[in-house]
């Protein structure tokens, strides 16, 4: 069905083009391959002499799922797509890109109607997507258009609907314009970003307590503050690195992990001369050598890497109201979905990736450079942000630690 739909996306979106066989990731490793109902209708009845089988034997309906896109599953094989052979998709080499599932076909793409507008962005665990968004020295620009939509193709869509949703609580209306501030504000470049990140965190604490009832009103007031100052709580530099370690090991010791990602964990631990031997403290302290060196002579030139992660996350991820496939995470987690755990789960992702960058960037020194930190970033965000139990896991850590709500999270955020 073809629906005409107001639009708005990056200005990179329409550049992505998948680089196929020479991609040094793929995206037919790692994960799980789900598969919509209408396609895996098509694969009962595909007639194909070798496909045909291969389809239907190894193409099993997942039980656990209510939802049509994910009807069924792709048996992997050692943690591969089995019908990925020498960089090429067997499905859409042999029967067309029309047999391949919604989720196959639109990956990296990502799409959420947000209160009746069709949001489109790329999913940066692909490296071409992470180059396109991430290394453009200038602010992300965001377009707006319209055009008709196939909604068959369009694979799964994230859905916030304040005005039919089940979340009466006051800070769900004005969406538009809670999001848009906050993009401004990660944008706004003349404050420091780890500034613009505790400010962001007083926006959430104040939308969690308040409301938007004055029309943001309370939100601008804090944004335009000629230098705001957020009260930080500090966490001794060995503790911090450890809490920051621990959420890295509680996702790498939980579901199967990237080789990619597991490169540049041991390239980071490499970088601080990590031994068995080594304490918190010294390690804690070549990191700080770290971010005072070859990382800071890194950021010098590339900060805007890490503004546009998160201008892409907040995008991405409807935050700070969450998308329906983090709130099902955190809900089977036991946890309650809020502005302040969205903001938590952000500012984890966030540091985790800052922590293993300058880790790198002590481990390559000089030839620490933009490739170096796309693929960490690229596979950091594979790793982390597609795990079904990391949302869960990081918040009760958080907690065990002591750090509940935003404002503790100053605690792992660097000057
Ligand atoms: S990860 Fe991206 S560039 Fe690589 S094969 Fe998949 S869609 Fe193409």
């Amino acid at each position: 069905m073809l629906t005409p739909s107001p639009r708005l996306q990056p200005s990179y979106y329409e550049a992505f083009r998948c680089v196929g066989s020479v991609c040094e990731d793929t995206c037919c490793r790692g994960w799980r391959v789900s598969v919509d109902k209408e396609t895996f209708q098509k694969y009962q009845t595909c007639s194909h002499a070798n496909l045909g089988p291969k389809l239907r034997t190894l193409v099993n309906i997942n039980p656990a799922s209510e939802n049509d896109n994910a009807h069924a599953e792709i048996e992997l094989d050692r943690g591969a797509c089995p019908f990925h052979a020498d960089g090429l998709c067997e499905i859409q080499a042999t029967l067309g890109g029309e047999m391949l599932s919604k989720n196959c076909a639109t990956y990296p793409r990502v799409m959420a109607t947000v209160e009746g507008r069709l949001e489109r962005s790329l999913d940066l665990s692909c490296p071409e997507a992470a180059r396109l968004a991430l290394t453009n020295s200038q602010p992300i620009e965001f377009a707006e258009s319209s055009g008709d939509e196939d909604e068959s193709r369009l694979g799964s869509i994230g859905i916030l609907d304040t005005a039919n949703s089940k979340y009466p609580d006051k800070p769900f209306r004005y969406v538009h314009e809670v999001r848009s501030l906050m993009i401004s504000l990660l944008q706004n470049r003349g404050y420091p970003l780890s500034q613009r990140i505790l400010v962001l965190g007083r926006l959430c604490d104040k939308l969690e307590t308040e409301g938007t009832d004055d029309g943001c009103t309370n939100l601008r007031a804090i944004i335009r503050q000629p230098a705001p100052v957020v009260p930080r709580l500090s966490m001794p530099a060995p503790g911090r690195f450890e809490t920051v370690v621990e959420l890295i090991l509680a996702r790498i010791g939980s579901d199967s992990t990237s080789r990619r990602f597991l490169d540049c964990y041991q390239s980071f631990m490499a970088g601080l001369h990590w031994t068995k031997d080594s304490t918190m403290e010294e390690l804690a302290a070549r990191l700080d050598a770290a971010f005072a060196g070859p990382y800071a002579v890194f950021l010098a030139q590339h900060q805007h890497m890490l503004e546009h992660y998160l201008v892409s996350y907040v995008f991405r991820s409807l935050f700070p109201f969450g998308s329906q496939s983090l709130n099902r995470k955190l809900a089977e987690y036991r946890f309650a979905h809020s502005i302040s755990r969205h903001y938590q789960l952000m500012v984890v992702d966030f540091v985790v990736i800052e922590t293993l960058l300058a880790g790198l960037a002590a481990f390559h020194g000089a030839r620490f450079g933009v490739p170096e930190a796309l693929k960490l970033i690229q596979s950091a965000t594979k790793t982390f942000e597609h795990s079904l139990s990391y949302p869960g896991k990081a918040l009760d850590l958080l907690i065990e630690k002591g750090i509940d709500g935003c404002a503790s999270m100053s605690m792992l955020i660097r000057d």
